[in-house]
């Protein structure tokens, strides 16, 4: 079993066919060298992002090359059992960022960013603000000791996004709007009367700093998206999402609760 508090990395799967190890990677390189002062016979967990994670002993450390062997593999640990995959709305870029970061570290699976009618347009995303998404998942995974590498799609419009979800078992829509079943309520009555006990799927949605527009609202419920209220304070468009995951996984993620 791999140290808890060993450093790891995700790496392409492709680097970790033989036991010699070889990563041609400066920036990982300066990282183990200068940032966290390893030498070669210190360890560290080098992830495939598939469910395996590796015990390196490192041999060398150049300034653009990582070398070590490969001591031992076992299954990736730190993966909820839930898939929860959160349509995160595009929004001022550092609140999208935080929110995207605190979800990785919750145990959100899968993201796609929404645009949403009153998504600030300037936060239309482009090939650049994708690689730093995929970046800031990556590091937070890494932090957070997950096993596998949450996914980051490109943007969706609203309606689209809607579309994409009739195969997820239960999707919400986190709806600030009066009248809307609290989370706690609507989950409790859907895994007693489903007789669904063991959630393994959910998709989340929520609205950007101007709220969802009725039209939205309506789109979400034509496809069997459940507006749920997460109470009477209303809460910033990065905090619901946020908020929203640590109760979900809390409540639906049996692995935890084991551990
Ligand atoms: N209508 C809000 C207002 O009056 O300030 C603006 C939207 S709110 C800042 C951003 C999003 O967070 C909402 O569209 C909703 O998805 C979510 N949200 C905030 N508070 C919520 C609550 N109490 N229950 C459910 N969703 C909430």
């Amino acid at each position: 079993m791999a140290v808890k508090n060993t450093f790891r990395f995700f790496v392409e799967p492709a680097t970790l066919r033989n036991d010699l190890v070889r990563l041609e990677d400066p920036a990982l390189a300066h990282q183990l060298s200068r940032v966290l002062r390893l030498n070669p016979g210190d360890q560290i967990l080098l992830l495939d992002g598939l469910g395996t994670a590796y015990t390196l002993e490192l041999t060398a450390l150049s300034r653009k090359e990582v070398v070590g062997h490969i001591l031992a593999h076992e299954p990736a640990t730190g993966e909820p059992d839930l898939h929860l995959t959160i349509y995160l709305p595009l929004m001022r870029a550092e609140r999208f960022e935080w929110a995207l970061q605190k979800c990785v570290e919750l145990g959100a699976s899968r993201f796609v960013p929404v645009l949403c009618a009153r998504s600030l347009a300037s936060e239309r995303a482009d090939e650049r603000k994708h690689e730093r998404w995929q970046r800031i998942v990556r590091e937070a995974a890494e932090q957070s000791c997950r096993g596998l590498l949450p996914a980051i799609e490109r943007p969706q419009t609203f309606a689209s996004a809607c579309a994409q979800v009739n195969q997820a078992s239960l999707a919400l829509l986190l709806a600030e709007f009066d009248g809307m079943p609290l989370l706690r309520t609507l989950l409790r009555t859907y895994l007693t009367t489903t007789g669904n006990p063991n959630l393994t799927s959910l998709a989340l949605f929520s609205g950007p700093e101007g709220g969802l527009t009725p039209d939205e609202l309506t789109t979400a419920v034509d496809h069997g998206i459940m507006p749920v209220s997460l109470g009477p304070r209303i809460l910033r468009a990065e905090t619901a999402p946020v908020a929203a995951t640590a109760a979900l996984l809390y409540e639906l993620d049996n692995r935890s609760a084991v551990a």
